[in-house]
């Protein structure tokens, strides 16, 4: 409806980076293996999986949040939102037993793709440090 497209339409004026591919797969625009969704949040597996379980975790609205790094106090809803369901997809992959999260927030961190996201990361040994 109209207030639906509008509340889009404002969300995405309020944001500052340049579309990226996770919003084709938050539009089914391009196929994504989906483990979760919800009104405000998408998990699906990552095409490149670094673990049995690779799964990504991603705002449907970026708002702004292209990277953990822009995050301010209006994002604490969402961010609270994206961490509840990593576990949920954790207990869903059966990995409740460990499994890690990661956000790779900015080019030192190597991110490659700037609408936020968590790997939730499981299935084999974990070690650490990280890379
Ligand atoms: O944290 P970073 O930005 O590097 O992670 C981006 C992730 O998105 C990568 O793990 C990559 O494999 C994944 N990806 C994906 N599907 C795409 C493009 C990237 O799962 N179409």
């Amino acid at each position: 409806n109209n207030e639906e497209a509008a509340a889009k339409a404002a969300a995405v004026n309020a944001d500052s980076g340049a579309p990226t591919i996770f919003d084709k797969i938050i539009n089914k625009e391009i196929p994504s293996s989906i483990v979760y969704e919800d009104g405000k949040v998408l998990a699906f597996r990552d095409i490149n999986p670094q673990a049995p379980v690779h799964v990504l975790v991603i705002p449907k609205f970026r708002d702004g949040l292209t990277d953990l790094g822009k995050a301010d106090g209006r994002h604490e809803e969402i961010l609270g939102q994206l961490l509840h369901a990593a576990k949920i997809v954790a207990e869903k992959e059966g990995i409740l037993d460990g499994f890690r999260v990661v956000i790779n927030s900015g080019p030192s961190a190597c991110q490659s793709v700037y609408h936020l996201h968590l790997h939730v990361l499981g299935g084999r040994q974990m070690n650490w440090p990280p890379g």
